[in-house]
């Protein structure tokens, strides 16, 4: 596959937007997705036209060279701009980090091009986005897109990059009765449980409030580990006993953060926290729980307690900032061997 394919063939013929799907963002998440998705799309019927587009051309390109690999003959492309990318097709999935890339990629790119489709072409034309983002900003930018004639859901998704690999992702859907039909059997091609929360932003209403939840949970699991190993038990003994008792939760009984607790299982702190849930992205999705609710009215005292530690955790040793979220216990041994103070 050539670096950057020409603006003609990225678009083809209008007849062919039909057939054609484009993925913007091919990050962890977004690579997973978008072959799986194509994989499916081209084994149902080998002319489905597929087209790729990532702020970092490489991105493309490199998913590009591998899916041309395991699929000879397919039809796919390098979009350069989500222009491009809506020019070309009339479905069009988003998975990109948060609401500013979001506000970027719509408002600059898809949205104005929309507006200047054939009517037809405009309504035809479906947008889902799976990125955990603002729900307002989310909403605003579905009716942006309902504004230019077109359909768009809100479908975040919670099974990380062993789920998006596996297609066994959860989604959880925001939009019109219609728009989540229209959404099932693409969805459907990615993950195993598609769930209608209710209308635009719904979908990501219910992402947030599962991550304030998991954010919370990893984080007092972490202080209970370092406790409990600082009271003399062992990790493993310590995990069984919380495992099969009230505080069971899935921090303690799959992402325990200790080495060696699990002896059965894998978490990433046996592989020096890689892989899993960075830590940024969870201080991203305990921001969102702060912005809604604080535009809600509601009080979230624990949540906003947590994010202050994950930010302090960042900003004290930015090397956590990638690793896995559960690397929290790391960041708080620490803070207890080293005499710190927890600003949270
Ligand atoms: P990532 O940072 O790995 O990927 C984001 C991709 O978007 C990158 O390839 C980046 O180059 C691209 N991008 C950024 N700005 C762009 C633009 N303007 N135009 C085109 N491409 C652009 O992030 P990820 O881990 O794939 O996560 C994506 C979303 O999924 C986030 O909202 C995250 O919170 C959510 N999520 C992630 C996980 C996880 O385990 N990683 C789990 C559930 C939900």
């Amino acid at each position: 596959m050539k670096a950057s394919l020409r603006w003609m063939n990225v678009i083809g013929p209008s007849s062919m937007r039909s057939r054609s799907t484009s993925f913007i963002g091919l990050g962890r998440m977004g690579h997973e997705m978008a072959y799986n998705l194509f994989s499916k799309q081209f084994a149902h019927a080998n002319e489905n036209r597929f087209v790729v587009c990532d702020a970092i051309p490489e991105s493309a390109q490199r998913f590009c060279s591998n899916f041309v690999k395991q699929y000879p003959g397919a039809n796919i492309n390098i979009a350069n701009t989500p222009e491009e990318a809506t020019r070309a097709s009339q479905t069009i999935i988003t998975m990109l980090p948060s609401s500013p890339q979001i506000l970027s990629v719509y408002h600059d790119g898809i949205i104005p091009t929309l507006r200047k489709l054939p009517a037809d072409q405009a309504e035809n034309t479906f947008c889902i986005d799976s990125t955990t983002l603002d729900v307002d900003v989310a909403r605003s930018v579905a009716k942006g897109v309902a504004e230019a004639r077109s359909q768009m859901v809100d479908a975040p998704v919670s099974g990380g990059v062993t789920g998006a690999k596996a297609a066994t992702l959860a989604f959880l859907v925001g939009g019109t009765v219609a728009g989540f039909k229209q959404a099932q059997p693409i969805l459907a091609l990615m993950g195993q449980r598609i769930i209608h929360c209710g209308p635009s932003g719904a979908g990501l209403a219910a992402k947030i409030c599962n991550n304030l939840i998991l954010g919370v949970q990893q984080m007092v699991v972490g202080e209970a580990m370092l406790l409990g190993t600082k009271l003399g038990l062992d990790p493993a003994v310590l995990s069984s006993v919380i495992s099969s008792s009230t505080g069971n939760c899935w921090s303690i009984s799959v992402n325990n953060p200790v080495p060696h607790a699990l002896p059965e299982k894998s978490p990433p702190c046996e592989r020096e926290y890689e892989g899993g849930f960075a830590t940024a992205l969870m201080l991203k999705d305990m921001g969102l729980a702060s912005n809604v609710a604080a535009l809600a009215g509601c009080p979230v005292p624990l949540g906003q307690a947590a994010e202050t530690l994950y930010a302090q955790m960042v900003e004290e040793q930015p090397e956590l900032a990638q690793k896995d979220f559960s690397s929290v216990y790391k960041f708080l041994k620490q803070v207890m061997e080293e005499g710190k103070t927890i600003k949270a």
